[in-house]
């Protein structure tokens, strides 16, 4: 991409409104555009990121065995009806009356629409297990939206939901997600801490939020070290195989989020030097809720002996708009965004120091050719700003690496590279740092 073609309204000011420090750089860096409280348009910057964030997402839910679809924004209010949620969810559900004087809403969750569309389908423990999924935007009237893209009104959310015979089956397709949410995060450039959460009226241990600590968390948490340094399980597990060890290491040490917590069974628990007590993001929630709607909905399997019952369902899911700001307050400092490879916008920034100069021109056309080629994404800075205009963009949008080729250097056959997350700058031929860029090397 030229960044004379592409769209990027950066801004000088810092806005006045935006509190936490994901919220500033969004805005400034020109990712997003408030266009109603806690809805944004998302510029082509952002949402390249959105993209990418999304696509990893996906690829961890496939790899754990879930399947996707998508189900519509648009509910019938009916559905909800079913399950007692229409008149029990409150002023966060946008309520929507079409001309035929039906009831709609916005959904803010898709339990009632999953339900429906299993039991229209599946009549058999031989139909079980199933895990399915869908990323879609979700509609919540939030009291305070505020943060940005952290708590919108609007968001993006990937929601999994599970079907299983009874509950010791659902474990397993829990803890896959468990599993799948660690390795998600992971790729994502995040640590993440599971932490028992409220299971309600299902009682049992099977609910976990996500959190990844940070000072401008929502949340206040409390868990053992250990847990954030822990890592995941990796790519390579086996997601047919047994996993209640992975979840097992992780749920034997302390975490959990104010709700949850019991301070003395955390300074039992837990000793002294390893006690954590912060703030955290949520970022995803995973939740076994047994047979809370498929029992009033009536979304039966029969059993080998031959008995219907209700299905036990779970829920998983990830605010996958939320993470960009998650991403953000992780990897930053004061000149902007630090994105991680995964999920940076454009994979190298290309400076021109002389735009016009046909020889530097040239050479930024080599090198953006051949790293187009490489398959890194560059993003060449072809426009006529100053040197020091250009390296603070730069820096503000947080791409990983930065070629800077101008004529001085070409002079003598060099160019610069510097990397973002260290400030490190290599000086070197401009056909060594392609080169090296394209294969990786300062990574
Ligand atoms: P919270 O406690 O933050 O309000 P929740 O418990 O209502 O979230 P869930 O229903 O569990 O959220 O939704 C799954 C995920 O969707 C959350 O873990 C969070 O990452 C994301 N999410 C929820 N509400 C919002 C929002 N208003 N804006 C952005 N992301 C959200
Ligand atoms: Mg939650």
């Amino acid at each position: 991409m030229r960044l004379s073609r592409f769209f990027l309204p950066v801004l000088k000011e810092v806005p006045g409104e935006a509190q936490i420090v994901s919220h500033r750089l969004m805005l400034r860096a020109g990712m997003i555009r408030q266009e109603a409280a806690g809805i944004y348009a998302w510029l082509p910057l952002g949402h390249r990121v959105l993209k990418k964030i999304e696509q990893i997402v996906r690829e961890e839910q496939d790899r754990a065995g879930a399947v996707e679809m998508l189900m519509p924004t648009l509910q019938l209010a009916d559905l909800w009806r079913e399950s007692g949620r229409y008149d029990a969810y409150g002023p966060e559900m946008l309520r929507i009356v079409d001309r035929h004087e039906r009831d709609l809403l916005y959904g803010p969750t898709n339990e009632e629409m999953i339900t429906e569309i299993f039991r229209a389908y599946s009549r058999s423990y031989k139909d079980l297990p199933k895990l399915l999924y869908h990323i879609q935007w979700k509609f919540r009237d939030e009291r305070r939206p505020r943060f940005g893209v952290m708590r919108g009104r609007e968001f993006l959310m990937k929601d999994a939901y599970s079907f299983d015979l009874d509950e010791a089956a659902a474990r397993m397709s829990y803890n896959k997600m468990f599993a799948a949410y660690l390795n998600t995060f992971q790729r994502l450039g995040l640590k993440a801490v599971p932490m028992r959460a409220d299971t309600g009226p299902i009682g049992g241990d099977l609910s976990h939020e996500f959190i990844i600590l940070a000072e401008t968390g929502e949340s206040e948490v409390f868990c053992d070290a250990r847990l954030v340094e822990m890592g995941a399980p990796g790519l390579d597990l086996d997601f047919d195989g047994d996993l209640q060890p992975v979840v097992d290491a992780r749920t034997a040490l302390y975490a959990a989020t104010d709700e949850m917590h019991d301070s003395a069974r955390f300074e039992a628990e837990t000793p002294a030097e390893h006690r954590v007590s912060a703030r955290g993001i949520e970022v995803g929630h995973i939740f076994y809720f047994g047979t809370k709607y498929s029992e009033p909905m009536k979304a039966v399997v029969t059993h080998p002996d031959g008995q219907d019952r209700p299905v036990h369902m779970g829920s998983y899911g990830v605010g996958v708009s939320r993470l960009m700001g998650a991403i953000i307050e992780a990897h930053h400092d004061e000149n902007g965004c630090i994105w991680p490879e995964s999920v940076a916008p454009f994979g190298v920034g290309i400076i021109n120091l002389k735009a016009g100069d046909a020889e530097t021109d040239q050479a930024c056309q080599d090198a953006y050719d051949a790293l187009t080629l490489a398959g890194k994404e560059p993003l060449l800075d072809d426009t006529d700003a100053r040197a020091g205009g250009k390296f603070a963009t730069m820096d503000l949008i947080g791409l990983p690496y930065q070629l800077v080729i101008g004529p001085r250097g070409l002079k003598e056959g060099k160019a610069e590279v510097k990397v973002r997350a260290t400030g490190e700058r290599h000086e070197l031929s401009l056909a060594d740092a392609v080169a090296r860029l394209a294969e990786g090397a300062f990574s």
